[in-house]
């Protein structure tokens, strides 16, 4: 037998990912095949850390430096799931971190504007995204609890970092009719997943279950 000099390949991304969303997403009961084909597409290893990308299709959040996190998969899922967006809506997300998120609301055919407040979090980011996509998503650092109002009204809202309450600028730049989907609670790392609904001038809030997100911290936030 012959034996290569090359190390053994590496496993293709794309089977990884199929894993991923049968294991993870399917058998949890995500069934929007919008969001399933977006996760199957958006390549998250290149999302985390050099020295993580093995574990970049794992069942969990991993970190991605300053004390931040990229969300567990199935996590980008129900919240993706949960906004209902249509393809060609404007989706306000707060808490850039890796980027992922927005990618993946990208590819569902969104056009995303992301606020973060951390500077080199959204320099890195932003370079990433410009490589990957140059078109269809908007950064921004900022305190994203104030919302992005030069960009307002938004069809959907999503914050992906959970604070004490629902910041109210958030509320006021949604569209009618229009959905937010939020992680809220009075203790930290402890949350309740809110989606929040305006329409006819009316806002209904639904709890969709209990969550753990790192602290949304500005103004509106911690
Ligand atoms: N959606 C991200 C999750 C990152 S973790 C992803 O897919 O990787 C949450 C992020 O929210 C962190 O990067 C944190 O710095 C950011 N964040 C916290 N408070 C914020 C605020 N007030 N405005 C904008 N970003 C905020």
């Amino acid at each position: 037998m012959i034996r290569s000099a090359q190390p053994p390949r590496a496993v293709d991304p794309r089977r990884l990912r199929e894993r991923m969303v049968q294991e993870q997403l399917v058998r949890r009961g995500i069934e929007d095949p919008v969001v399933l084909e977006a996760m199957r597409t958006v390549p998250r290893h290149l999302f985390v850390q050099e020295a993580l990308r093995a574990q970049a299709y794992e069942d969990t959040p991993l970190p991605i430096g300053y004390g931040q996190t990229i969300s567990q998969p199935y996590i980008v899922a129900r919240m993706s799931e949960l906004l209902e967006t249509r393809p060609g809506m404007r989706v306000l997300e707060i808490g850039t971190g890796s980027g992922y998120q927005a990618m993946v609301l990208a590819a569902m055919g969104c056009t995303v504007f992301t606020v973060e407040r951390i500077r080199e979090l959204y320099t890195v980011t932003s370079a990433l995204l410009r490589h990957l996509k140059p078109r269809g998503i908007h950064t921004k650092r900022d305190d994203g609890t104030l919302g992005m109002p030069e960009a307002a009204p938004f069809d959907r809202i999503i914050v992906t970092a959970g604070g004490p309450e629902v910041p109210l600028p958030l509320v006021n730049q949604l569209e009618d009719p229009g959905i937010l989907v939020i992680p809220v609670g009075g203790v930290r790392r402890a949350q309740r997943l809110l989606r929040v609904r305006k329409e006819r001038g009316t806002v209904t809030t639904e709890d969709m279950g209990g969550v753990v997100f790192v602290d949304l911290v500005g103004n509106h936030g911690w």
